[in-house]
């Protein structure tokens, strides 16, 4: 079937998907969500696995996307994940999740029989205390049994998500290379964005993907690999052993290259994670049972698509939602 590209105001063709599923967490990290949680977005807003499952085939077979990736809030802590997992995975595009992993023991194996390929992890410290610090859970253990869970089903590759923060886990980006090679898992050191609900961020909280790599290559010897299209800037160990990656968002920004757009859990289309102006889908999926206005309103929504974040410059503000609620 012929489908029409996406093409957003510079260019780009925009084929990646990103839903959030619910903006509820288990988890409350503070670089994220402030110590009291948010105001959910009442069951009744969220978007149904069919609404999802819609919007996301009008994306595939119109537009020809080939990617889709379910986020949160905490994706695992929406009921019946495995049945939207299946809807999903019926489109034939790479599926992709990330969570926390504090309930993976539990959930990888419906998940992989659902169809699910590959996982994503979030954790920014192999120290105890300082996890629980940070996320304000005591749930490391469970965390690491989650990633074991990960790759015991088979899902490959299984990533882990690091968010580096000055002074607070700037220190383990060796340790985090050392347990990602004995596991398997390849290691993606992001940098700290301006999405923090609880007013953190602050420029000299960010430490740079080149100070990372630095910092990793005196330890163990690493070299580039060619890049793709993609955000991570990936690595090899020189003794060939593993890859590690860092996703350079504030101080290399990819947005020449940025094929994404996002979908919030009460369907509201966001063409940045920084954008400040909202689409509302859901209304249009509830208002129509055919896939033309929503093509239009996709379409129209592209069309808007700006160039690229200006993080650290004067005119920077910082979008009102935060992570959780946007969907990293
Ligand atoms: N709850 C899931 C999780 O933690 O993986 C999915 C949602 S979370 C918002 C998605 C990703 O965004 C996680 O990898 C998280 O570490 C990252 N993230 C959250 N706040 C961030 C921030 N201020 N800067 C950079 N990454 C952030
Ligand atoms: Fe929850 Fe993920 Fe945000 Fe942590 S980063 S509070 S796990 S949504």
């Amino acid at each position: 079937m012929s489908t029409t590209d996406l093409v957003d105001p510079f260019g780009r063709t925009v084929r990646d998907l990103r839903i959030s599923i619910t903006d509820r967490c288990n988890f409350r990290c503070r670089y994220c969500m402030p110590a009291e949680g948010m105001t959910w977005v009442p069951r009744d807003e969220l978007l149904s696995f069919e609404e999802i499952e819609r919007f996301a085939r009008v994306c595939v077979r119109h537009f020809g996307f080939d990617g889709i990736r379910l986020t949160g809030g905490e994706p695992t802590v929406r009921a019946h994940l495995p049945k939207l997992v299946e809807r999903l995975s019926t489109l034939g595009v790479d599926l992709a999740l990330t969570t926390n992993g504090a309930t993976l023991r539990n959930q990888a194996r419906a998940l992989a029989d659902a169809g699910l390929k590959r996982i994503n992890i979030s954790l920014d410290s192999l120290k105890r205390d300082r996890f629980f610090e940070l996320t304000r859970r005591d749930e490391l253990g469970k965390v690491l049994e989650g990633i074991d869970a990960a790759l015991e089903v088979g899902l490959s590759p299984v990533k882990l998500n690091v968010v580096m923060m000055r002074g607070i886990n700037d220190d383990e980006a060796v340790d985090f290379s050392r347990f990602g090679r004995e596991k398997g898992v390849m290691v993606r050191f992001i940098e700290f964005m301006p999405l923090d609900a609880g007013g953190e961020w602050s420029m000299d909280r960010v430490v740079p993907a080149e100070e990372i790599v630095e910092s990793i290559n005196a330890a163990l010897p690493i070299e580039p690999i060619v890049r793709n299209n993609e955000p991570a800037e990936r690595f090899r160990f020189v003794d060939g052993v593993g890859e590690v990656g860092v996703i350079a968002s504030v101080t290399r920004p990819f947005c020449d290259n940025c094929d994404r757009v996002r979908l919030t859990a009460e369907g509201m289309f966001r063409t940045c994670l920084f954008a400040h102006r909202e689409f509302d889908m859901r209304r249009t999926l509830r208002s129509t049972s055919t896939d033309e206005e929503l093509i239009t309103a996709i379409t129209e929504a592209v069309g808007t698509k700006w160039a690229g974040h200006s993080i650290g410059e004067v005119h920077f503000i910082q979008p009102a939602r935060g992570m959780s609620q946007i969907g990293g």
